[in-house]
Formats: C-alpha cells, structure tokens, sequence
C-alpha cells in the first residue's frame, strides 16, 4: 500500500517514528494510503529547516519569490488532471468539482498571491513641522498553516500562497482525512525552485502533529482553518505565547428569499448552495428562509429538483453529489437527521442513506436533505451540521426574518435574494456576518476580506488582508525640522 511521507527541507522523508495512520476513499470506504503519523519531533525537523531556510527566502527580491509562486501555480495546472483524480478520490467528491472548483482555485490562489505581493505597498504619514513616518511590512519568520478537509488543497493553498509570498517559511499541516493533494505539492514546490526548508508540508492528526504546531514557540503566527471548538482551542493555547491568529470557523448560514427575486436564478443557485461538495462548505446556506407568499412555491419547486439529484461515484458523470468524507461524518449528518425529527420536523425529501452497489457498496452517500417545520432557534436550526441537509423556515417581515438569521453563535456569510435595491442594502447592513451575497452565492474576488464574525472566526484572509496578517508592521520616524 502506498505511503505517503512528510515534505521536509525539500525532501520526502518518513515519520521520524515510523507511524503510519490509514487513509480511507470515502467512496468505497476502503483504506488505499497510508499517511505519516508524525508529533513534535517532525515538527522540530521542520522548524530546523525552515530556520536556516528563512534569511535565503526573506531577503531573495519580492520578484525572484513571485517568479517561484508563478512557476508553483503552473506546475499544478499542468498536473491538472493529477490533482483532479487525486482530490475527488481522496475527498469522495465529484471529479466535475474538483475539476472546475478546488484544483483551479488552487491554481488561481498561488497566482493571485505571487502577483499580489508585487503591488503590496506600505503607508507613510507626514507630519507637519517633524517629518515623516513609513511603515515597513517584515514577514514574520515561520508561520504554521493548519487546514481541514473540505476543500483540501483550495484551503491549503489560500494560506501556504500569501504566508510564503510575505516572506515566511511555512510549517504546513492539511487535515489527516485529505492530506493527499497537499502531499503532491512538494514535489510542485520543488520543482518550481523554491528553496529547500521554505515550504514543509507535514502530515498526521490534529491533537499530535497540529497541536505541536500550535505550541511551538518558534512558530510566530497560526493560520487555522477549521472546526469553531478547535479554533477556540488554539486560540487558548497560541494566545499566552503571544502568536498571531487568523481563525476562519464554523458557519450555520442564513439564505433569505423574498417573494420578489428572480425566481429561477435563486432556485438553480439554492440547489448548489445548499448542497455543493455535499454540503460541506463553511458557505453553504443551510437555513433558508422564504417570504410566506411563495413559501408553496419554493418548497414544491425545490423539493422536486433535490429529489431528483444524482448521488453517485465520484467519477460518475452524472454525479452532483459525492460521498461525504467520512463514516463519523456521515454518522454525526444522520445524527442531526434523527434530531431533527425528534425536534417536531418533517423531512421533505432525502433523510437517508444512498446505497450503492459493486465497489462503492460501502461508500458515504447520502441522499439530498429538506426538512420542514422546526424553530428557528432548535438545535438542528442552531448548530453546524456541514452536510447535505438544508431547513425550510417561512417569514412575514424583513424585522422577523434578520432576528431569525442573526439568532446562531456564527456569522460566516449570508445570501439574500431580492430584486429590492434599498432592501437588499438595509438587509446586507444589519446581517451580522463576514460575507453578504445578494443575488448569488460563491462568487469570490480573491482581493476582497474573506471570513467571519462571532464564532466564525477572528481575523480575515483574502486579497491585501492575508497580506497584512503575513507580515508585522513596523513605523520609522524621521524627523528632519
Ligand atoms: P477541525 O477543526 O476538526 O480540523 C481542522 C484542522 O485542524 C485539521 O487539519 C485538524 O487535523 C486540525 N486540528 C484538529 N485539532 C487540532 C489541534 N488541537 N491543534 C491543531 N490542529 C488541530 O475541522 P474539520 O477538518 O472537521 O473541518 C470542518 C470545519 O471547518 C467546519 O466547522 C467548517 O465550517 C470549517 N470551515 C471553515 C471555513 C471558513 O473559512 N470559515 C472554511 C472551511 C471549513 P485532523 O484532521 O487530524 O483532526
């Protein structure tokens, strides 16, 4: 069975103590690679590279690093069909997914942050009579990126681009379930140039290997993508040694449809996004909510479309849904199901398993979820289920449906459906989340702050933001009168 080994100093190099954990196709639910179960002592291998690595990769010019990020980014596109194959097998999504959305993102985000960094500019500020204060932006020294699995090598990439084109050096860890993409990486890395010790992508479980990470004092800020409990818990840990944090969390998002939208737009993009990578995007709208007079309407259309959504193998054609990514996951979404029921809800369509047959037999599908008539504020409508399941919620006013909305701990994003300019403006001022879409959902500028509020997170990637965080500002004051 193939291992998979940790990328340190340039090189792919075993666990230092030789432990392996299985990785699972969640297709088949079958174990197909082993990945390195690696603790501190990998961790301190890393540091010791990345180290000696850091003057050559912080003092090369903003050019020669953009060069390298450029020749990354390429190198995965013409590995595209590489990257494709292995991220659906790995994750159990679509092919057609990783194909259109996570392998070109992934590509797109190293290019963004190769271009970005050369149009990053500092802030000068004269002052009348004294002189004048610049302010330098220095990367940080090594910075440790922790990413999940939903989007593996999207995510992965969205922190490893703007942490390295800053300047740093990069302890990376992507999540145990999905760490293959990130292990094809390095060979990428390698070839682009980039020097050895810049970029160290290793592999294991949170609690060991992440959490190692996240205590090293040598490691100067934590970029962490992931769960809301275990953000709240690298913030405890990172905080007294005075590291820098970005967090991006959980999200129970709130998708508010009045009477007056374009009906059939909001209809074909409320399927994908309640429902794209099965469900489990920080950004899905898993809470919709509908204005009483299409209520009917919407349900019926709705319903008609989920139930007849393809759930298949990953390579399937006509697949729109994947397997979810693993049995405890599927196992928690069904959970959630059952609770649901019990808090007084109908399920619409869906609530069950997909069986498939042949070598997918043992697969984590599962059907599209709709289900009805549960308050807003129980715990299926309250707490991040992050799988295929959506709740149906009808409301009467744009005062109802914000107190509706803004009732969970989150606040990833919102999308609101309307075709009223001052409304769509009073709802996007007054929703308490990071990322508002009125009249779409998923469309991303890489230049625009992306992340959230209360629960959701603390800190913002994207565009100059990501940048910023990167990099420590220092003022010089020179004073000529
Ligand atoms: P987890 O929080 O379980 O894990 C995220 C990453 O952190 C994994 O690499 C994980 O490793 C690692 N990790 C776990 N425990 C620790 C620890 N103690 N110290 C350091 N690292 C640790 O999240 P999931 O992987 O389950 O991802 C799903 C979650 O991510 C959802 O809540 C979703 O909303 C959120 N998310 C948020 C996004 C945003 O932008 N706000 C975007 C996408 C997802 P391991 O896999 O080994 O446990």
């Amino acid at each position: 069975m193939e291992k998979l080994a940790n990328f340190i100093d340039g090189k792919y190099v075993a666990p230092i103590k030789g432990q392996y954990i299985d990785n699972f196709e969640p297709a088949t639910g079958k174990v197909y690679s082993l990945i390195p179960n690696s603790d501190e002592e990998d961790v301190q291998m890393a540091v010791n590279a990345a180290e000696k690595a850091f003057p050559i990769w912080s003092k090369m010019s903003t050019e020669e690093r953009s060069a390298i990020l450029v020749r990354l980014s390429e190198g995965i596109a013409a590995r595209m069909d590489e990257f494709v194959q292995a991220e659906s097998k790995d994750n159990g999504k679509p092919v057609s997914l990783a194909a259109h959305v996570d392998i070109p993102r992934a590509v797109s985000n190293f290019h963004f942050f190769a271009t970005a960094i050369t149009h990053f500019s500092s802030e000068s500020h004269y002052m009348d009579g004294i002189g004048v204060n610049f302010t330098l932006r220095k990367p940080l020294g090594i910075v440790g990126c922790i990413s999940p699995w939903n989007l593996p090598l999207y995510l992965f990439s969205w922190k490893i681009a703007p942490a390295l084109a800053a300047g740093n050096c990069v302890i990376a860890k992507p999540s145990e379930i999905t760490p293959y993409t990130a292990y094809l990486l390095g060979k990428v890395a390698k070839e682009a140039g980039m020097p050895d010790g810049v970029l160290n992508i290793l592999h294991g479980l949170g609690g060991s290997v992440g959490d190692a990470i996240v205590k090293h004092p040598k490691i100067k800020a934590i970029s962490f993508t992931g769960g809301t409990k275990t953000g709240e818990y690298i913030a405890r840990t990172a905080a007294p040694m005075f590291k820098k944090l970005s967090l991006e969390l959980g999200g129970k998002n709130p998708n508010i449809i009045f009477a007056d939208c374009n009906f059939e737009e909001m209809l074909s993009t409320t399927l994908r996004s309640s429902f794209a990578n099965q469900g489990q995007i920080c950004l899905c709208g898993s809470r919709i909510f509908i204005e009483r007079p299409i209520y009917e309407k919407f349900k019926e259309a709705f319903v008609n479309k989920v139930a007849a959504t393809v759930v298949s193998y990953p390579s399937d054609p006509q697949a729109k849904l994947g397997a979810v990514v693993s049995e405890p996951h599927m196992e928690k979404i069904l959970s959630y199901i059952e609770l649901a029921k019990k808090e007084g809800g109908t399920i619409l369509t869906g609530g069950v398993k997909e069986q498939l047959e042949g070598d997918y037999e043992k697969g984590y599908f599962l059907r599209p979820t709709v289900i009805e008539g549960l308050a807003f504020d129980c715990r299926t409508n309250q707490e991040e289920i992050f799988g295929p399941v959506v709740t149906l919620t009808p409301f009467d006013t744009e005062e109802e449906v914000l107190a509706m909305a803004n009732s969970t701990q989150y606040g990833l994003s919102a999308t609101i459906w309307t075709e009223n300019l001052t409304r769509a403006h009073r709802m996007a001022d007054e929703i308490q989340a990071g990322i508002v879409w009125v009249n779409c959902w998923l469309v991303r500028d890489l230049r625009t702050p992306f992340g959230g509020v209360k629960a959701s997170g603390v800190g913002r990637e994207g565009g100059l933001e990501a940048l910023r965080f990167f990099t420590e500002p220092k003022n010089v004051l020179i004073k000529y009168y």
